[in-house]
């Protein structure tokens, strides 16, 4: 049997996207600029696309930017808000827990000279708001927070954190990296006050390398790749239609699918979680399910290094990630994990499962009963 439990680092694409997608690729293949024909229909899969998104997140549809992903959302935001406002603001406050195409980002910025804060969490994972608050001031540009976090699933409120910020400095911009969150929750941006929000279509069952960034009218944030001007100069480059219209259709199905799916993949993460949690040396590193996203679940297997764990699975066809698959640099420690303050054990010995709608209860069932006496197993290895 095969259980592809690494749903957090990409998902199988729907095949009525890969149907879709294959027929722009082959048949409407026009360049959205060109005036023939051709062209108008292209234009028109991203016009339908940004309707879709738009109507996901009641907002407007000239809101919606098209890019290559999250990584580059998550650029633009920090990095283009920040040109647009360096005359008279310098500061960015963002948190300790964040994926690295924003940790990475705050840490180039800082190199250029900007003053960045980054606030704690408590050993949930949770945001310390109080520190959040106090480090606000007129030089602020921007703060920004994740929806969910790729490794444990913590779910931060954004929402009332933007709202809380908005109230104490309406001027500044408040962006969330909600890549692990959209499609599993309905957070409309605008009403709850977020001004950039980035998403990534290959966790919603979409192609890789196409995602957008949601940009509240009126926010100020410069482009940062120039060329032809394509999408209101916002960012230039031929657009990607068949991966765009993929996206749009891709976020439909999983909104469409969103309650009864989401309910599967809960149960689905409580059979495993109520399985392991009988193991000895088995510890839950995600939070309580009141703050946990339904398809993350992050576990130690005390005394046993991830890699080693992740390898004996595999070798069962069951895929998992060691701590997160997004980090390209292996040896850093999970700044997740780390911002906890789980001890150095148990941030060795972390595995995180990652559930979607294309998961059995059989799956679940199989890994239960290989993981017992495998890691009984790896367990006697590490002690002789
Ligand atoms: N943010 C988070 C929280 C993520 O999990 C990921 C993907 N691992 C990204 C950003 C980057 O997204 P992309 O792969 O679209 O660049």
């Amino acid at each position: 049997m095969e259980a592809y439990f690494d749903n957090s680092a990409t998902t199988a694409v729907y095949p009525q996207v890969v149907e879709l997608t294959n027929k722009i690729f082959t048949k409407d293949y026009g360049n959205p600029s060109s005036l023939h024909m051709k062209g108008i229909e292209a234009e028109r899969y991203l016009s339908d696309a940004k309707e879709r998104i738009a109507k996901i997140l009641k907002c407007d549809k000239k809101e919606i930017l098209f890019t290559s992903g999250a990584t580059e959302s998550n650029n633009l935001s920090l990095i283009g808000s920040y040109l647009a406002n360096k005359r008279n603001k310098n500061t960015l406050i963002t948190t300790q827990i964040e994926h690295p195409s924003v940790s990475q980002v705050a840490s180039f910025l800082e190199e250029m000279g900007v003053n960045v804060i980054r606030i704690p969490v408590d050993e949930k994972g949770i945001v310390d708001t109080d520190s959040l608050y106090d480090a606000l001031s007129e030089d602020v540009f921007m703060v920004s927070v994740m929806g969910v976090n790729n490794e444990t699933g913590v779910v931060e409120p954004v929402g009332d954190i933007a709202s809380e910020v908005k109230r104490r400095y309406p001027d500044i911009i408040f962006h969330s990296d909600y890549v692990q969150g959209f499609s599993k929750y309905k957070l409309y941006p605008s009403r709850n006050n977020i001004d950039l929000l980035s998403a990534s279509a290959h966790k919603f069952h979409g192609p890789k390398g196409v995602g957008f960034l949601f940009i509240k009218d009126k926010t100020r944030i410069k482009p940062l790749i120039l060329g032809g001007g394509q999408q209101n100069n916002m960012r230039s480059g031929t657009d990607n239609v068949p991966g765009v219209a993929g996206m749009a259709l891709a976020a439909s199905l999983s909104f469409e699918n969103a309650s009864v799916s989401n309910a599967n993949i809960k149960k689905i993460k409580d059979i495993i979680k109520d399985g392991l949690l009988k193991m000895d040396g088995v510890c839950i590193n995600s939070p309580d399910d009141e703050i946990c996203a339904p398809h993350i679940l992050n576990v130690s297997f005390m005394g046993v290094r991830s890699e080693v764990m992740l390898h004996a699975l595999e070798e069962k066809g069951i895929y998992v990630s060691s701590g997160s698959a997004c980090s390209s640099n292996k040896k850093e420690k999970s700044s997740t994990l780390k911002s906890m303050n789980l001890s150095m054990q148990r941030m060795d010995s972390a595995i995180r499962f990652s559930f979607s709608e294309n998961n059995t209860i059989e799956q679940a069932l199989y890994l239960l009963e290989i993981i017992e006496p495998l890691y009984n197993q790896l367990k006697k290895f590490v002690r002789s």
